[in-house]
């Protein structure tokens, strides 16, 4: 139940003025229940950051390397422990037949995580990074994640910043945001045993430092409150203005590109057989218009259509949104847990169309990416409402 409203236009005018909302603004847009008037601030909030009626996208793979995992995090399907029978790991051969497929549709990158293997050191990712970069130079390695380099640090015993360095060396691209979940430990430690919220930020902050971008993720409903999410929020919008002042004083420097929130997968794992509520495509609308009037700093906010459905994904770019994020042609965490929507291109493309917005395809740098005869995949998957009458009365 949410509390008592605090009044929310004036917060709302502040944010659309282009003044920076307070964790005490951010914790009342939450509690309120006109996420309709939120979504709209949000859109034109949104519309000052990305002026234009472009959409994003990006095709590319997740590759999940291994799903040996040292550590439990109690909302994950995916992982398994070291030694268990179905364990994997990819090899390189495999490994190069998916980015093989993936380039073959039309795909500019990869994103590669796995679990925390407790045998891989920093000389196994610098391998497989330099062998990937040197058979495909031009093919974004958008790989890892926080909780994957705190690991490393630990098997090498080197700092973050080193750790960074030699992986941008090997090739390394980019660096997604998983494994953020919530950014309070209050919540971590009570799901999971990886890397804590420090640790998560450090890292982050270790990334720009190296002058290699990044996104942010946020993971709600796994028993976290409003309080906790105003939390990672602004832990995440200090640690961005730390990177761009940096970046302005030093003229180089990484940033966060993009925030992307999505709701808990219960499906398959121990904490969904706890949980008793989980949020609503309202609360995860809201969350992200939210997130676009608080991180004034951060220029892309990501819809999440794998965990909430191409339908909600679409309403979401009217609540802020300005990316749909990946075609995904592989995904195996969130599908453990639950998600099994799928979308091609087409429908990625029509999606946006229809939400009243041009589809474009990007990498992972948010180039344009302009491929010969892409319109032609647009095909409608449904008829027009007059034509449909005329169908069913047929
Ligand atoms: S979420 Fe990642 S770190 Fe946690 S158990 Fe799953 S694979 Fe391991």
């Amino acid at each position: 139940m949410k509390a008592m409203e605090a009044p929310i236009q004036p917060i709302i005018d502040k944010a659309i003025e282009g003044e920076r909302l307070t964790a005490y603004d951010c914790t009342a847009l939450l509690e309120s229940r006109d996420f309709v008037r939120i979504g709209l601030a949000a859109h034109e909030v949104r519309m000052r950051h990305n002026p234009t009626d472009i959409v994003t996208y990006i095709i590319d793979r997740n590759i999940n390397y291994t799903n040996v995992c040292n550590v439990v995090c109690t909302f994950c399907a995916f992982y398994r422990r070291p030694g268990k029978p179905d364990t994997y790991v990819h090899s390189i051969e495999e490994i190069e037949k998916r980015i093989d497929e993936t380039i073959a549709l039309g795909g500019t990158g990869v994103l590669m995580q796995g679990g925390l293997h407790p045998d891989f050191n920093i000389e196994w990712y610098e391998d497989l990074l330099s062998t990937l970069h040197a058979k495909y130079p031009r093919f974004q390695l958008h790989c890892f994640s926080p909780p994957e380099i705190h690991n490393i640090s630990l098997i090498s015993k080197l700092d973050y910043v080193t750790i960074m360095q030699r992986l941008k060396a090997a090739g390394l691209n980019s660096m997604p945001g998983g494994g953020g979940e919530i950014l309070d430990d209050e919540v971590r430690k009570r799901v999971s045993t990886k890397c804590n919220t420090q640790e998560w930020l450090d890292v982050m902050r270790a990334v720009h430092q190296v002058d290699q971008i990044s996104t942010a993720t946020m993971m709600f409903g796994i028993g976290d409150n409003i309080s906790h999410r105003v939390k990672h929020l602004q832990r995440i919008r200090d640690v961005q203005d730390e990177s761009l002042a940096r970046k302005a004083e030093t003229g180089t420097g990484g940033e966060f590109t993009a925030f992307i929130p999505w709701t808990f997968q219960r499906e398959n794992t121990a904490l969904g057989r706890k949980i008793t509520e989980e949020p609503t495509g309202i609360d995860y609308l809201q969350m992200l218009a939210v997130s676009r009037l608080f991180l004034d700093n951060i220029q892309h906010i990501q819809a999440s259509w794998l965990t909430q459905g191409l339908k909600l994904g679409q309403t979401a770019l009217r609540f802020g949104a300005d990316d749909m994020g990946s075609i995904m042609i592989e995904e195996n965490v969130v599908s453990a847990a639950g998600a099994h929507v799928e979308a091609n291109e087409r429908d990625l493309r029509y999606q946006i169309r229809e939400a009243g917005f041009t589809p474009q395809q990007r990498d992972i740098l948010y180039n344009y990416i302009d491929r010969d005869n892409v319109d032609d995949i647009e095909v409608k998957k449904s008829l027009p409402l007059s034509q449909l009458s005329v169908a069913f009365a047929d």
